[in-house]
């Protein structure tokens, strides 16, 4: 399925400079949906995954999606002061300044094979951060997926060997 007339541009958003790729349009869409919960899953079928870690608040979306398929639960990391329980946090630098994800102490173990889940993959910074928590858990982290890689940011490079699958490039 082509999910490409599903992504609308938006230019200078949030701030002048960026295109902002909004997703609204394929959440819209049951079809396009149910494409990706199978197309980000399916690599994955054999590979293991206890958990799909999503990262908040567009990564939640298509992460339970996944997790569904995959028949695996679903670990949420989200941003400094949201979640309830004990903590574990890392930092990431952003194009400008820096930004701070948060995971449950005992949300995985070194059991649990990870695979991560977020909307859309830039420079690499907050699914470097995402895999940094799952690791410090203890666990594997398999893979991440994306429904869009901005691959000119050559984000990939900054996931240290995670592989990476993303439905949409640009
Ligand atoms: P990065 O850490 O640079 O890879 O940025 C990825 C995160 O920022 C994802 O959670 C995206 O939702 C968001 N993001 C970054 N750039 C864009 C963009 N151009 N359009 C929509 N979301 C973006």
């Amino acid at each position: 399925m082509d999910l490409r007339p599903f992504v609308r541009d938006v230019p200078d958003f949030p701030k002048p400079g960026i295109v902002f790729k909004d997703i609204t349009p394929l959440l819209r869409s049951h079809e396009a949906l149910d494409y990706i919960s199978h197309a980000l899953a399916e690599p994955f079928k054999n590979s293991g995954v206890t958990n799909v870690a999503a990262i908040e608040s567009r990564g939640f979306i298509f992460g339970s999606g996944v997790a569904r398929v995959l028949g695996c639960g679903f670990v949420p990391i989200r941003k400094p002061g949201k979640l309830p329980w004990k903590t574990r946090r890392s930092e990431y630098t952003l194009e400008y300044g820096s930004g701070v994800l948060e995971i449950h102490d005992d949300a995985l173990t070194a059991d649990d094979r990870v695979l991560l889940i977020d909307d859309l993959l830039a420079t690499g910074g907050t699914a470097a951060c995402a895999a940094t928590l799952a690791r410090e858990c203890g666990a594997t982290v398999v893979a991440a997926g994306f429904v869009i890689e901005l691959t000119f940011l050559e984000g990939r490079a900054r996931l240290d060997g995670v592989p990476v699958h993303s439905l949409i490039e640009y």
